[in-house]
């Protein structure tokens, strides 16, 4: 447990610093947990950035305002209830292809290839996808584990690497964290 708080920590460092580094004012959360990404992010932003936070259930996201307010960042973070897929889809239609700066997918991983398509139409040329868990646990390097979570990660993987949309690094910190930059068409 303590470990894996650390990882978390150390990620979470990362996301901040990538916010930072991007000079993001509008991030894309797909898959809010317990707003500790959320909150990393939010905290980089500038005072008037906007965090749009998507996920299935509002039980997360719950337990993580008063969090999010107690820092000072809540009135930043816009929350999003519901499928992902949906939400992603509303937010095109609602504010148009290239409104994000960096978006960051941490969700179910079977749909991870769709937010990914939804992601690269949201974020602006230049911007950022950062997408976790892209080791799998180790998982994905091992031809023997054939669930349909790790396939479609290792699959992610494969075709990410021959995209030429984006400009890749693929980073073997925490459970692995891959970094997507959109090129300019
Ligand atoms: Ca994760």
């Amino acid at each position: 447990m303590g470990e894996a708080m650390q990882v978390m920590a150390e990620e979470g460092q990362l996301l901040a610093f990538l916010v930072g580094l991007t000079g993001a004012r509008t991030v894309l959360e797909i898959g809010t947990f317990t707003g500790y990404s959320t909150l990393c992010m939010a905290r980089a932003l500038p005072a008037d950035g906007r965090l749009i936070t998507c996920d299935i259930t509002d039980k997360w996201p719950g337990i993580a305002v008063p969090y999010w307010e107690r820092a000072g960042v809540a009135d930043r973070i816009d929350v999003r209830i519901g499928a992902a897929t949906d939400t992603l889809d509303a937010l095109i239609g609602e504010q148009g292809p290239g409104s994000v700066d960096l978006a960051f997918i941490d969700a179910d991983k079977l749909n991870y290839r769709r937010y990914y398509e939804s992601a690269l139409v949201l974020v602006r040329d230049g911007g950022l996808i950062i997408l976790d868990n892209t080791l799998f646990f180790g998982r994905v390097l091992d031809p023997a584990v054939q669930d349909p979570d790790t396939v479609a990660i290792r699959e992610l993987n494969a075709f990410l690497r021959e995209d030429a949309r984006v400009e890749l690094s693929m980073l073997p910190m925490a459970d692995g964290i891959t970094l997507a930059r959109k090129n300019s068409v």
